[in-house]
């Protein structure tokens, strides 16, 4: 079995606590008009992570039930 080329790859996801506050601020971006994304997404990136297309599924179930919204956001 040969192991994907970013396997040993490290880097660190998004703690349930910034996850938290990510999703607090995504939903003040709804109020304020700016819609979830560009909240959530502004204050991960305001944390040093970076969402990464060319990594498996960081969802703890694997995307089973739906890819949530932090899926592949990550510090290297
Ligand atoms: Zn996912």
């Amino acid at each position: 079995m040969v192991a994907p080329a970013n396997a040993t790859e490290e880097f660190t996801v998004p703690s349930h606590d910034e996850v938290l506050a990510a999703l607090r601020a995504g939903y003040r971006a709804i109020d304020d008009g700016y819609g979830f994304y560009p909240g959530f997404n502004g204050w991960l990136e305001s944390l040093g992570y970076r969402r990464r297309d060319d990594i498996d599924c960081t969802c703890p179930d694997g995307g089973y039930r739906g890819h949530l919204p932090e899926c592949r956001w990550v510090r290297p």
